[in-house]
This record gives structure tokens, sequence and C-alpha cells, in this order.
């Protein structure tokens, strides 16, 4: 599965995946011109993607679904008019694509993480979230999962940053999380939606890649990968 980071931040999220001729787009929380315009590098149009996966209704992963349902199905887990709801726990195929949604802590919003296998990786793609509980069986080949800040970049006096605590995931939580898969097989890193204020890439990239071992991607904001 190759994986082309198009966003990825509290500004909007947005990953285009491509197996064996299926196109499809994780979160969609981006421009619609921003997105013509990234498909277009990658020589696609919006009639090539064969469907869009949200993980949750924020906007900055959702801001599409809209436009989007007008071409192609878009799935999530939560209830809306533009997505196709689709059953936690509960295996869906596409074509090739096998997908497992499940819940991931978001505070009070409603989120899903989701394995995605296409026959020759087995991927993980979580974000927005500081818990996963789900007891992962199959090791993953590629893993796509926020690492949104440091512990000790946050300010506790801002509201905001309190709320970050709250909801996001950290770089030392991360490191919890990783260490509790089997990571055998696992080729690539991609660390999401990074903090503006409150992260470090370097310190991201080189700690996660010294624990795990697998090459470590930093997802940019503006698209593409460090
Ligand atoms: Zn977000
Ligand atoms: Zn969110």
């Amino acid at each position: 599965m190759k994986i082309k980071v198009l966003a990825s931040s509290s500004s909007g999220n947005c990953y285009l995946m491509q197996s064996g001729g299926v196109n499809f787009l994780l979160d969609c929380g981006i421009k619609k011109n921003e997105l013509i315009a990234k498909l277009a590098q990658e020589k696609l149009t919006i009639a090539d993607i064969d469907f869009c996966l949200i993980s949750h209704e924020h906007n900055d992963h959702s801001a599409l679904a809209d436009y989007l349902s007008n071409f192609m199905n878009v799935y999530s887990c939560y209830n809306s008019e533009y997505v196709k709801k689709i059953d936690s726990n509960k295996l869906l195929k596409l074509g090739s694509i096998r997908i497992i949604p499940f819940n991931v802590k978001h505070g009070k919003t409603e989120n899903y993480g989701y394995i995605i296998n296409d026959g020759i990786d087995n991927l993980l793609f979580a974000t927005d979230c500081n818990l996963i509980e789900y007891n992962f069986s199959i090791p993953f080949t590629k893993i796509m999962i926020e690492c949104n800040y440091i512990d000790s970049l946050i300010d506790m006096s801002k509201e905001k940053e309190i709320r970050q605590v709250n909801t996001h995931m950290s770089l030392e939580n991360l490191k919890i999380h990783l260490s509790r898969m089997n990571l055998d097989f696992c080729k690539e890193i991609y660390l999401l939606h990074l903090s503006d204020e409150c992260s470090d890439e370097r310190i991201m990239q080189a700690q996660v890649q010294s624990l795990t071992h697998c090459k470590t991607y930093i997802a940019l904001k503006k698209g593409g990968v460090k």
C-alpha cells in the first residue's frame, strides 16, 4: 500500500492511499481546491478515487464529506447524512481492501481507527486519540498514528493545551502504545497530526525510530513527509 500525505495537522488531514489500482482517501479535512490540486500532482482526479474513510466528524478530518459523497462512498462509524455508516469491530470488504474499524478515545467525540489490509500490507491508522484499547492480534507492516505533542512542551496554564492533553496522543503515550504492538514485520511508521506549538519533529522521529527500529516519517502539515 502506497501512502501519500496530502495534509496533516489540526488545520486539515487527508491521506491518499494506493493499492493495486485502488485509490482511496483516509480523512478529507481539507479544501476542495486543495484536494483537486494535490490529486493532480499525482495525475489523479476525484473520479479516480474509489472511496473515502473518515476517522471522526471534526472539520479538520471531515470537511469534504458532503462534497465527496456526490462522487463516491464516504464511510465512517458516526451518524451523518453524508456518510455511509459502518459498524465498529466489523470487517468491511471493499474489493481487495479489508477494513476493520475500532473505537479510539478522543474526549467526548466519537472517533475510529482502522486496520486496513490489502493482502500485502496490514496497516494501522489512528489519529486524534489519547487511548487505543483495541487488542491487535495481527502484526502491522505499516503504521500511521498521531504523535501530537511532547509532555514537556505543554503549558498547563493554557486551556487549549490542557484540552490537547485530554484528547490527543503525546510522544510518551505513543511509545507506550507502540511497545504493546507486534512490530516484527513493521517497515514504516508515519507520525501524524503534529501540534504547531507543542511538538518537535526531530525528537519525535528519533525517539520513535530508536524504540521501534522502523523507518519513521513525519507527516508534514502541508503534505509530504520528512
Ligand atoms: Zn484533528
Ligand atoms: Zn479531532
